[in-house]
């Protein structure tokens, strides 16, 4: 099986541009942020102490996750019902954030990641990909981009579905997920060393994915 592996912090592009990369490879598409973002919404909608090893730990043993491919984009299934929308919600990204600094809620999505790379060819985004859960991904991209231009597309796809959101609130919560994954204990967002730095700040979403379409089908030359 062949896998990629595409890191980053939150607004970096990845989702846009893991999709079309899977599309293009015809891949699957794994979105590891739905996952922890699942159990942030269940956390919250339990009133769990978000960042308690003992209150979101206990309730993980009644949490089914199911990831599945419905016209060709990816829905999150929580004991049967569709999340995929209400994951979306602001205050859910800052929840999932502080969930998955629990070595507990790591531990849990691991097998459920490792074994759809066992199972499919991925495209797989999220935080510890290329460093911990694929280490041996074939190709490892790490994207970046700005805080300020982070925020601003985050801005721009929350206005697009109609949500009210204030730019500085969200520039704020950008740096504070940003400070949350790269300096928790345990499988912090960072490049692997076998990783690909792309900077998007200069690029538009489709300029990205070109450029990295680009660089993953070289690399898949070299490997394969
Ligand atoms: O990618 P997304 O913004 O949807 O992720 C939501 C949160 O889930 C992130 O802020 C991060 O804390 C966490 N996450 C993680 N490891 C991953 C993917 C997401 O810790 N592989």
């Amino acid at each position: 099986m062949v896998a990629i592996a595409i890191d980053g912090p939150a607004g970096a592009g990845k989702s846009t541009i893991a999709r079309a990369l899977a599309q293009e490879l015809d891949y699957i598409y794994v979105d590891t942020g739905a996952l922890y973002r699942a159990i942030g919404l269940y956390a919250t909608a339990h009133e769990a102490q978000l960042d308690s090893p003992q209150q979101v730990g206990c309730l993980l043993p009644d949490i089914k996750l199911d990831l599945r491919q419905i016209e060709g984009i990816q829905h999150v299934f929580m004991n049967g019902y569709d999340v995929s929308e209400e994951i979306r919600q602001p205050e859910i990204s800052m929840a999932a954030s502080k969930v998955s600094a629990l070595p507990e809620v790591r531990q849990f999505l691991f097998a459920l990641q490792q074994n759809l790379a066992m199972e499919n060819n991925v495209v797989m985004d999220g935080r510890d990909i290329g460093t911990v859960v694929l280490p041996a991904a074939q190709v490892k991209i790490f994207l970046t981009a700005t805080p300020e231009e982070r925020a601003r597309r985050r801005y721009r796809e929350l206005c697009e579905k109609g949500m009210q959101v204030d730019y500085d609130q969200l520039l704020a919560e950008v740096k504070q997920r940003d400070h949350n994954d790269a300096t928790r204990a345990i499988a912090p967002l960072k490049q692997a060393a076998d990783a690909v730095l792309v900077d998007t700040t200069e690029d538009t979403l489709e300029q990205a994915v070109q450029r990295i379409v680009q660089i993953v089908k070289e690399k898949l030359q070299d490997v394969l």
